[in-house]
């Protein structure tokens, strides 16, 4: 028997971890965010999304990280499997994908995307940057049946 399959956004409950401005002098300090917090939440908005759509199991689950975030998609993947053992997520594939931190230069306006550990303003070379994109965690997709 071919089983229902419903497939829905969630940007609604996208949120972002950190608030305000970052400048490159405070990249250095121990911004981390936990793995397995971060997939309880996961899991936690994948629950309540499926229980709303009456979904009898879910299948898989996308999910966008943004680069600045420090969550890596190995360890989230691992922990999914293990918070969501015996519920009707077990088993679900997740999908992580990563998404470019993204900046603005105070000095000249420019916005650009940047690698982690180099903000730099590719335009005036000034540090006096803001980051504007980088720091989200997105449930983008849950596949249910
Ligand atoms: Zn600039």
């Amino acid at each position: 028997m071919e089983a229902e399959r419903v497939s829905f956004l969630e940007i609604s409950l996208a949120f972002v971890l950190g608030n305000g401005k970052m400048f490159l002098s405070q990249m250095q300090g121990d911004f981390f965010m936990h793995e397995l917090g971060v997939t309880q939440e996961i899991f936690n908005i994948v629950m309540r999304e499926a229980k709303k759509h009456g979904a009898k199991r879910v299948l898989k689950v996308e999910v966008e990280v943004g680069e600045f975030s420090t969550i890596e998609p190995e360890p989230v993947k691992l922990y999914f499997e293990v918070v969501s053992k015996g519920s009707i997520a077990e088993g679900a594939e997740v999908e992580v994908r990563k998404l470019p931190i993204r900046v603005k230069c105070n000095s000249c306006g420019h916005e650009y995307t940047a690698e982690k550990y180099d903000l730099t303003c590719p335009r005036c070379g000034s540090i006096d940057v803001e980051i504007i994109g980088g720091r989200e965690l997105i449930v983008t997709k849950i596949d249910v049946e």
